[in-house]
């Protein structure tokens, strides 16, 4: 069985001070989830988020690491730096880098490498746009993104791969797909891990859902037996809705 997940991502949101009281009213309202709980935050706020959720059911990640070990790379953060943070996830492949900062599968493939060399687990990112939606083109979309950036990965490697299955035109846009939009293309995705890594392999990956996820439609979504949990941006940001989202794990 797959780990149930509800993980966030704040994105550019929250100077220090809001990020680490978020993070301390957190590990106030979240007590023995029924799933892992997960936050992603920016680079900055990682030390000393991690401090404040130290004993807490929460885990931490960075929302991005660079695709060198290190070195001269002016305002690079390295994998292993976010590593010595105490995070111990990283979410990469993410609409929003590979729109805007061009990150394309081949840099995302040089940083998921990276990661996992340095002890992070990777919460990956995929998802077709509205275009490729309409032209029914989501499947061939989320596989080329596994191919061209995971895939390669060894099975030892794989255990340490989330995917996260986010549509472009869901994120941040108050649409969401519907649970059976979304149960299709996730038992598509685990079919695809499983012709490359095997049926047991598959079951045990974690698929997440990813896009204007909040407490409202979590219990719909998670009810889908491919849908493991989600990625939440907006509604992390509140630990009342975070919350609201976690206990849709009952
Ligand atoms: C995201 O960008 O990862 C995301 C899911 O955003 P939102 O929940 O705001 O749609």
């Amino acid at each position: 069985m797959a780990k149930k997940i509800v993980a966030g991502n704040w994105k550019m949101n929250k100077n220090l001070q809001e990020g680490i009281a978020l993070a301390k009213e957190l590990t106030e309202v979240v007590k023995n989830p029924n799933c892992d709980v997960i936050i992603g935050t920016p680079f900055i706020h990682l030390a000393s988020v991690a401090e404040v959720i130290k004993g807490s059911c929460i885990q931490l990640s960075a929302e991005n690491c660079a695709n060198k070990a290190s070195g001269a790379y002016t305002g690079e953060v390295s994998a292993e730096m976010v590593k010595s943070t105490g995070a111990e996830y990283v979410i990469l492949g993410h609409s929003e880098r590979r729109e805007y900062y061009a990150e394309t599968p081949e840099i995302l493939k040089e940083k998921v490498e990276l990661a996992l060399a340095n002890g992070l687990k990777v919460i990956f990112c995929i998802g077709e746009s509205l275009e490729e939606r309409e032209a029914n083109k989501q499947n061939e979309v989320v596989k080329a993104e596994l191919a061209g950036s995971v895939f390669h990965l060894s099975a030892e490697q794989w255990k340490n791969i989330i995917i996260a299955y986010e549509p472009i035109w869901a994120i941040g846009t108050g649409k969401t797909a519907t649970a059976d939009q979304a149960e299709e293309i996730h038992a598509y995705i685990r079919s695809c891990v499983a012709e490359v890594y095997g049926a047991e392999a598959a079951a045990e990956t974690s698929i997440l859902y990813g896009g204007s996820c909040k407490a409202s439609n979590a219990p719909e979504l998670f009810a889908k037996p491919d849908i493991d949990g989600g990625l939440i941006g907006g509604a992390s940001l509140k630990a009342a809705d975070f919350k609201g989202i976690i206990d849709a794990w009952g």
